[in-house]
């Protein structure tokens, strides 16, 4: 069911670069980057959040890590960057398909961006 922005770019519905996939995920640049290096590494599973998921989510969970790891190395901001997963409206989710942000290329504060 195509019901966010990423489950419509996963299925070509909307078309977006993929800078990386496999079959469990997808990698793209945040369309509106808040550093230098800005991307996405979202799970083709229409997970809603990270709290909606349980054990049988692990391997994927697992995979999305090394993922979003290897694309940092990849995008040569291994030695200083930022991985974040927001939850909820509370926790600054606005797309509601889970995705972690893979941020560098900058120094980055303490408190946030
Ligand atoms: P959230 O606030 O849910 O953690 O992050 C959603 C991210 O998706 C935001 O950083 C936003 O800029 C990005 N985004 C929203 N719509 C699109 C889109 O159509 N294409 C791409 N590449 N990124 C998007």
């Amino acid at each position: 069911m195509s019901t966010t922005i990423f489950a419509k770019i996963i299925s070509g519905e909307i078309p977006a670069p993929k800078i990386y996939e496999d079959e469990h995920c997808i990698v793209i640049n945040d369309i509106a980057p808040q550093a230098p290096v800005h991307v996405l590494v979202i799970p083709k599973q229409p997970i809603t959040m990270l709290t909606e998921t349980t054990a049988s989510d692990e391997a994927l969970l697992g995979h999305l890590m090394l993922v979003a790891a290897q694309q940092a190395r990849e995008l040569g901001i291994a030695e200083g960057c930022r991985f974040i997963v927001n939850n909820g409206a509370a926790g600054g989710q606005t797309v509601f398909h889970l995705h972690i942000h893979v941020l560098g290329g900058q120094t980055l504060s303490e408190q946030g961006l």
